[in-house]
């Protein structure tokens, strides 16, 4: 019997994960992303689908990222109508994702009527909040770890793997093959989520590539997190760091308590001023199964991983826009970490001109975009049409990204156990799956291909 699987999506790119896996007998989806970033790819988001979503037995998510889950919405619009298997975490964190993404179409489809800045009349939303709430009926948790039947005579195993709370490789048994799809690979020795987990593979294996050419190099950002906090509040200023608000801002929180409980930092007032930071972080709350040791001790010892004093958390846009009269010191943490819309925009109108302040950067920031601009040595910011003289100290901290480096890549295939028959590297720019390609081929002597988008292996 011959398993097919076509690439449609994250092949060429990194964005738009979807896997179309054709069994004899069933038709299965892995992941199923919306395009990001240049608009030859966004465009494909309004393509009819490359299969007919009703003949679909099941959809299976590696974990809640958009980039995985995002077509999911219009998807459902155009026919999906299979369960949607993934981990609790991941149907918890995609409740508040995906409504999320409606909400941001239907407001992008909303100021380009307004502008008059489409080539369409009138601009519609790629799909509604409505749209995600609809889909999100499809979706049904399945345990982690061990060997779920998600229909018969198919079988599926979720493993963790430390990239954010929920997020797993899968590894599928059907007709007699055995896939495994690494999913986004993690962090190993990172605080509260646990090493990614070894699987055993099997006749193919599609591995990500984000950082296959390269390695993380800031191995303490802890360290540097506590310098920049102390250097800030001796200026009397406030540090602002934009950050992602799901796994990011956990992750701040979780630094930010260990340092005030060993007195590296003054107790200043830390403001979460982003509501999906909030909602994101009492899904944290509520999946201890996802911790590691040291974070399970810090619970059993009756506290809470991401609170410590003076934690305060903004629900509305009148709270936060109160927080431009404080001038004490304290950390503002806010979305989007990319500095591509949201509430960071105003606060940094407000503070970027202030030599007191820091602007401290998280996480990647694209090439050409306003945090690029501030990191380059930019004087002059752009923020609403009005011109920013930029005084604030901007800082970065590179190791706390999600992805796993190529190293951290080569450690998970290392402690997984077999040989892949075939190896599809994908989720990557073109150069770093080139390079992670080689990799694996003159470490393992792994038999690897690239593939491209819409190409196909049979098995
Ligand atoms: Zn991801």
């Amino acid at each position: 019997m011959t398993v097919r699987i076509t690439f449609l999506g994250a092949a060429g790119t990194v964005t738009g994960s979807k896997y179309l896996v054709e069994g004899e007998q069933v038709r299965l989806l892995v992941d199923a992303g919306i395009f990001q970033g240049k608009r030859e790819w966004r465009e494909r988001n309004w393509n009819d689908p490359d299969v007919d979503l009703s003949t679909i037995d099941a959809t299976l998510l590696t974990h809640a990222h958009i980039d995985h889950t995002g077509i999911l919405p219009r998807y459902g619009q155009l026919g999906l109508q299979c369960p949607i298997f993934c981990s609790a975490a991941t149907a918890g964190l995609a409740r508040i994702l995906l409504p999320d993404s409606g909400h941001l179409q239907e407001e992008e489809a909303e100021w380009r009527n307004r502008k008059k800045n489409s080539r369409h009349s009138p601009a519609l939303p790629l799909y509604t909040e409505k749209d995600a709430n609809t889909v999100l009926q499809q979706f049904r948790s399945v345990p982690t770890g061990s060997s779920v039947e998600i229909l018969p005579g198919v079988n599926a195993v979720w493993q963790r793997m430390g990239h954010i709370l929920g997020a797993c490789s899968i590894t599928l048994t059907l007709e007699g093959k055995t896939i495994t799809f690494s999913g986004d690979i993690g962090r190993y020795d990172i605080p509260i989520l646990r090493d990614p987990q070894p699987v055993t593979f099997g006749d193919l294996l599609l591995i990500e590539s984000t950082y296959g050419d390269r390695s993380h190099q800031d191995t303490t950002p802890q360290k540097t997190l506590g310098r920049v906090i102390r250097e800030t509040v001796k200026r009397d200023g406030m540090v602002l760091i934009p950050s992602f608000a799901v796994g990011r801002a956990q992750l701040l929180l979780y630094y930010i308590r260990e340092l005030k409980e060993e007195g590296a930092i003054p107790d200043i007032p830390v403001i979460i001023d982003s509501p999906m930071a909030a909602n994101a972080t009492a899904i944290y709350r509520d999946n201890p199964q996802d911790y590691d040791e040291e974070a399970l001790q810090i619970k059993a010892g009756g506290r809470d991983p991401f609170s410590s004093s003076k934690i305060y958390f903004t629900k509305s846009t009148a709270e936060s826009k109160k927080l431009n009269g404080i001038v004490e010191p304290m950390i503002v943490i806010s979305a989007s970490g990319m500095l591509s819309g949201g509430r960071i925009l105003h606060h940094l109108r407000q503070r970027v001109s202030s030599p007191k302040n820091t602007v401290l950067f998280v996480g990647y920031q694209p090439p050409g975009g306003k945090g690029d601009y501030l990191l380059s040595g930019g004087d002059d910011l752009r923020l609403f049409g009005e011109h920013y003289p930029v005084r604030a100290t901007i800082e970065s901290i590179s190791g706390l990204s999600a992805h796993g480096d190529r190293e951290e890549m080569i450690r998970w295939c290392r402690e997984s156990k077999g040989t892949p028959g075939r190896v599809a590297v994908v989720h990557g720019e073109p150069d770093s799956a080139k390079a992670f390609s080689e990799t694996l081929q003159s470490t393992f002597q792994w038999n690897t291909t690239v593939p491209g988008y819409l190409e196909t292996i049979e098995l």
